[in-house]
């Protein structure tokens, strides 16, 4: 081995620290992912070094087919891999492989337990990488040279994965990265030829690239050994290049952990070849997990895109809208220039049609996932609902698809479960029915329990109900489904439609004019608190109730822009009151003014609070409900 000079021992970031110890203590039943992990790193690099040589040449140094090594030292208790690909500086090994650079990984390590069994599943959420060398291993070595740098400025990264590694500047004279895992005792049956060869076979067959192992050749008693002759072990096709018929289903959950550095197999794809005016392949995977990052602003997300085979970019976000952004995958284009940069990307026409073909794709893929595999479709929904939510603002040309595919809370479950569609809500609708009804709130125990939804309990009409911080400015943005109208149940001046009969209606209005008295002393009595007094029709049980004018901010909206600090439009409610309540019938007989004023104060504060919405001055209802109180056990 060459001198080692300007040697230093460097601590791992905390996360990796963490990382590690989940690794080694979660990873143990699935140890052999290791390699698989080291040769989707491998090819990575091999792809980045030909993406960068079509600008440069000379990195290639005079070519040598691009490919992976694996080979192994029964007796030293080694696997090697080796790769000529872009390799790294001395800085790249101290970054790439001391720290963790994605976004919100401090926080994300902040959710662990403590407990093993709790946090194993955690990892896949994270991915695994470089780090699961140190499942197998209890000391890595890798010899690596950034492509284009002299042979003097190689790196050797050393650890034990216990805390902190060493790092020198050696001598490599071929570009590329070599690791070196020295087997922990008990992990030799990894040294082996058979083994590597049906892990490669069986994570990595669709490696583009050439994955070679030594031949196996019988020592012949007297000979000198022979050279090593090496042969390839996998299919080394780019995958969505073959015909889809021809393609497993394993092959395409392996590939999917390459491209997304996922742990976890996909929960569903979508591979087409497209021909005629553009020519593009692409291959899109739904991941069954949400990441830990999704909601992170700079969270990697889009697509990885190369050009006739050649990779390209990493994370092209210009495929798909942002709601979109859990989406995994490649595009393999025949149109774009193999120099296209982000900001070409961002302006090109072609790019404009081939995003929304693209997004048909990811809703038909849901959509029939949704239709034949619904209760993967729950677990879809729970990991990216929120974000689905997002659909119908960004994508105004799907809005209808989108509206399909969303799932809701209703009265006819019981648990809050977002399981209902709106197809589903439409099929069973009462006949005569041509609206759908939903309520917003800030819980779902607040909701199901709104004195809103009396009278559709009465009537038996189902209502949607929504309680995700998104869903006012979502439903702000959706007008109709299938034709019909949404209506906010607790706004203006509900009209059930066909679904009241004549007599109800003839009925209502009788009422109301005999109230009329009662509807004047009510809007003295509360004043500016209200924007209009009324007889309700959607109530059987309470005795009041608060709507919210036609064309004002709802209570969720209103928290949300006063939370980020903005001025919120002032809004009074309309205070509606059930007729057929004793308590208003009481007050409606009550002679004293003063005892007229209390109640109705009362009654408009309990109504505030049903809705779930603060009282402007609690002290204030506490002292009027104490006053009745005092006088009811005289
Ligand atoms: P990921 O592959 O998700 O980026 P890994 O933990 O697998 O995460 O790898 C960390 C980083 O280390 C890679 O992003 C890359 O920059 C660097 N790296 C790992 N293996 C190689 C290699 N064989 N050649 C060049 N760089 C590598
Ligand atoms: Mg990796």
């Amino acid at each position: 081995m060459s001198v080692e000079t300007q040697k230093e021992t460097l601590g791992f970031q905390t996360e990796v620290k963490q990382l590690l110890h989940l690794m080694i203590h979660s990873l143990y039943s699935n140890k052999e992912i290791f390699l698989r992990e080291l040769i989707s790193n491998a090819s990575d690099a091999v792809d980045k070094l030909r993406f960068e040589a079509l600008a440069k040449p000379e990195l290639l140094e005079g070519g040598a087919e691009l490919k992976i090594r694996v080979s192994f030292d029964k007796d030293a208790k080694t696997v090697t891999l080796e790769d000529n690909g872009i390799g790294m500086s001395r800085e790249d090994a101290v970054t790439h492989l001391g720290t963790i650079a994605k976004s919100g990984t401090a926080d994300f390590m902040k959710h662990l337990s403590g407990d093993q069994k709790k946090d194993s599943h955690l990892i896949g959420q994270f991915g695994v990488g470089f780090y699961s060398a140190f499942i197998v291993a209890d000391k890595v070595d890798v010899f690596s040279r950034r492509a284009g740098l002299a042979a003097s400025e190689g790196v050797h990264w050393s650890s034990k994965g216990e805390g902190e590694f060493e790092i020198a500047t050696v001598e490599k004279a071929d570009r590329g990265t070599r690791i070196v895992l020295h087997l922990k005792s008990g992990e030799d049956e990894f040294a082996d030829g058979w083994r590597l060869r049906n892990i490669i076979k069986k994570y990595s067959d669709h490696i583009a690239l050439p994955i070679e192992l030594p031949k196996e050749v019988a020592a012949v008693e007297g000979e000198e050994k022979p050279a090593v002759e090496w042969e390839t072990v996998n299919r080394a096709s780019a995958l969505w290049t073959r015909p889809r018929t021809e393609v497993k289903d394993e092959e395409y959950q392996e590939f999917y952990k390459h491209v997304a550095h996922d742990f976890e197999n996909p929960l569903s794809w979508s591979h087409n070849k497209v021909e005629g005016k553009l020519e593009y392949t692409s291959l899109l995977y739904v991941p069954t997990r949400a990441p830990f990052d999704l909601y992170q602003r700079e969270a990697p997300k889009g697509l990885k895109l190369y050009v006739q085979r050649v990779f390209v970019m990493d994370q092209a976000e210009s495929f798909l809208p942002l709601y979109l952004r859990f989406i995994k995958g490649v595009v393999d284009s025949n149109d774009l220039s193999l120099n296209v940069s982000r900001e070409i990307l961002q302006k090109d026409p072609i790019i404009d049609s081939m995003k929304s073909a693209l997004t048909k794709r990811v809703l038909d893929m849901l959509e029939k996932l949704a239709k034949n595999e619904p209760e993967q479709y729950k677990g879809f929904w729970k990991n990216f609902g929120q974000v689905m939510k997002e659909g119908p603002a960004e994508d105004f040309a799907n809005k209808e698809k989108i509206a399909g595919l969303l799932r809701f809370a209703s009265t006819q479950g019981d648990d809050g479960e977002q399981v209902v569609g709106l197809a589903d809500y439409l099929a069973r609708a009462k006949e005569g029915q041509d609206k759908i009804y939903y309520l917003t709130g800030e819980t779902y125990a607040q909701v199901k329990n709104s004195p809103h939804l009396e009278v559709f309990r009465k009537k038996g009409i189902e209502v949607l109900l929504l309680t995700d911080r998104i869903d006012e400015w979502l439903m702000s943005y959706l007008n109709d489904f299938d034709g019909k109208s949404f209506v906010d149940v607790a706004r203006g001046d509900l009209d059930l439609g066909n679904l009241d009969s004549e007599e109800d209606k003839k009925a209502a209005e009788e009422v109301a004019k005999s109230k009329e008295g009662l509807v004047e002393r009510l809007k003295t009595a509360l004043g500016e608190s209200v924007a209009e007094v009324r007889v309700s029709h959607r109530l059987t049980d309470s005795p009041a109730i608060l709507a919210i004018g036609e064309q004002d901010l709802g209570l969720q909206m209103r928290q949300i822009l006063e939370a980020s600090g903005q001025k919120v439009p002032d809004s009074k409610p309309i205070f509606e009151f059930n007729p057929a309540h004793p308590l208003i019938e009481k007050l409606d007989n009550e002679q004293s003014d003063e005892r007229f004023g209390d109640l109705s104060h009362i009654l408009f504060d309990q109504a505030a609070l049903a809705a779930g919405d603060s009282l402007k001055d609690p002290a204030a209802y506490v002292r009027r409900l104490n006053k009745l109180l005092v006088e009811l056990s005289v």
